[in-house]
């Protein structure tokens, strides 16, 4: 029998719609060093129907792209709602990949217009030339004359545009198509590319919309919340934070190029924020600079973090400022939300089994299926031990990624390598507990071999970095004749602390297996980030390819 529901696509446009009419009040907040711009969402709409407007002079339609190089902002925002309402296809790039790797991605991606901000414009002028299936430059901001003749330069450059000017003389009026189907993509990111060339994952706007409503429902997002998104826009799906506020209506505090601990002290402070979102290297800077310098956290009831794993250390030092750090994970490949670290109602808040819960890697969302992989390729019970690669699928996993037609065969073969019977294989290792947590040890390849044992470099950090004089700390495995790998413990110490290896070796015997305490170690004034700020064990790893001081 067929259900007598409708079935209206879900839509970017509708969520733009709702947000920016129910929610037209709330606001968007951009950060100044004066203290920030505010933007309600009424005029985000009014701006996502101008810019339209604009893109559809240019020719955008259905299928094409458009790229972004920004910052975290109010026009990055109405470009992230605007262009996937319009049907046509969003492509924000991470400004901080390598040169080589950026071109790629947005060669790959092929997007004909870009818009970027005007602290960028210089560095990516550089980079034009070597895209040459960008027709329009859109610059927000000033620029002066020599970058933008620099933007012009290239042959197939047609106009470069500023976004104001582009946008004041246009109506206001645009009529979002409604035929736009619900599985076309509506946006992309890029993987990293540890091994390769990145990956491209193409989200529908079905997955967008479903993974936004889980969010909000998982987070409690309301209007009387202000979420910082310190997670980069152009990072896996920027979290789904422009969608989910949409639906939510809660309020967006935009950081812009200010990431730094001491601006995101004082615009917490300032707009009394309520939830943030980042990787934990940018909550362990802001609780050093609180420990410092103090500061008001007085209005923030959760940190979401996300990206690695976050140390209990951290979380618990939170408990200070009486906020509290929930874990999230996921990928770029899952939207990226899929398991949220919300501890069983059951538990009473503090005891170890409640810490389990709220250091795990979460409580896999509704809607989303997990299941772990071990080794010999049978599917492992849900009994919080039992060890394999977590697969996951649902509604907001991708199935495949993104090709263009240009990859070798190697490549595709590589790409398909990455799902196992219609679900997505993480390349993370870990368990479930029976009431469906997350709780992982490691990535597959972060993972210490060592004389056929496995010693999880996450769970060494967590304990190095329990330990009052370490900043950073971050293991990876190196190699050794006699057991073929040992972990190498390569450590940030405090300003004004001091301490010795012998110390630090001593820690961890009490807290880890004794085989499984590092004999080498290095003292590092700052462990090595990637483009989004995590620990960049490759970067480590051939840092100290020929091992540690011992
Ligand atoms: P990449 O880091 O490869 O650029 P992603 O940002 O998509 O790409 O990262 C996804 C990976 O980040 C996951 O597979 C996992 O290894 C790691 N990750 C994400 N969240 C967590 C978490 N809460 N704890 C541990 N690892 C995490």
């Amino acid at each position: 029998m067929k259900s007598t529901m409708q079935s209206p696509p879900l839509l970017i446009s509708s969520l733009l719609e709702y947000g920016t009419t129910v929610h037209a009040e709330s606001r968007c907040i951009t950060w100044t060093p004066e203290g920030g711009r505010e933007v309600t969402y009424s005029e985000i709409g009014r701006q996502c129907r101008q810019l339209a407007n604009a893109l559809r002079d240019m020719g955008i339609d259905g299928d094409n792209r458009v790229a972004t190089f920004m910052w975290n902002n109010a026009e990055h925002l109405v470009a992230y709602l605007a262009v996937p309402s319009m049907g046509a296809v969003l492509h924000p790039l991470n400004i901080r990949l390598f040169p080589e790797q950026l071109i790629y991605t947005a060669n790959h991606g092929g997007s004909e217009v870009v818009v970027v901000d005007n602290t960028l414009a210089e560095p990516f002028s550089k980079l034009l030339e070597h895209l040459p299936k960008i027709r329009h430059v859109i610059v927000n901001g000033p620029v002066d004359d020599g970058v933008r003749e620099a933007l012009g330069a290239p042959a197939h450059v047609e106009a470069v545009h500023d976004w104001n000017e582009l946008l004041a003389g246009r109506s206001d009026e645009f009529e979002w198509p409604k035929d736009v189907d619900e599985n076309d993509s509506s946006s992309m990111c890029y993987t990293s590319g540890t091994t390769g060339n990145p990956k491209g994952v193409a989200y529908s706007h079905r997955s967008n919309y479903i993974h936004a409503m889980s969010c909000c429902l998982t987070l409690a997002l309301t209007p009387s919340d202000t979420a910082l998104v310190v997670v980069p826009l152009f990072h896996a799906n920027a979290w789904g934070y422009p969608y989910t506020a949409m639906l939510a209506g809660d309020n967006l505090l935009m950081p812009d190029r200010f990431l730094q601990p001491e601006p995101l002290a004082r615009m917490i402070e300032k707009w009394r924020v309520t939830v943030g979102a980042g990787v934990p290297t940018i909550w362990n800077g802001l609780l050093q600079h609180l420990d410092a310098k103090g500061g008001d956290m007085s209005s923030c009831r959760m940190l979401m973090s996300g990206g690695a794993a976050c140390p209990p250390a951290l979380m618990k030092a939170f408990e200070r400022y009486d906020v509290e750090i929930i874990q999230g994970w996921g990928m770029t490949e899952t939207s990226p939300v899929a398991s949220l670290a919300f501890p069983p109602g059951r538990l009473e808040e503090g005891g170890d089994e409640y810490w389990k819960y709220r250091a795990s890697q979460g409580r896999i969302m509704g809607g989303v299926e997990a299941r772990i992989m071990g080794p010999d390729g049978s599917v492992q019970p849900w009994d919080g031990e039992s060890v394999g690669e977590v697969e996951v699928r649902g509604p907001w996993i991708t199935g495949s990624y993104y090709s263009n037609g240009s990859e070798a065969e190697g490549e595709l073969a590589d790409m398909a390598s990455k799902f196992d019977d219609g679900w997505l294989r993480t390349g993370d290792v870990g368990s479930m507990t029976y009431d469906g947590y997350i709780l992982l040890s490691d990535r597959a390849k972060d993972v210490i071999k060592s004389g056929g044992e496995w010693i999880s470099s996450v769970d060494l950090e967590n304990h190095l970095m329990a330990h009052p004089a370490v900043l950073e700390a971050s293991v990876i495995g190196v190699p050794d004749d006699k057991w073929g790998e040992r972990p190498l413990a390569a450590v940030v110490i405090k300003d004004g602390e001091s301490v010795e290896m012998e110390q630090l070796r001593d820690f961890l015997s009490g807290r880890v297996a004794r085989w499984q305490v590092p004999e080498r170690w290095a003292i590092i004034d700052e462990v090595p980030k990637t483009s989004v700020g995590k620990y960049d064990k490759k970067a480590l790893r051939s840092r100290f390819a020929e091992g540690g001081l011992d």
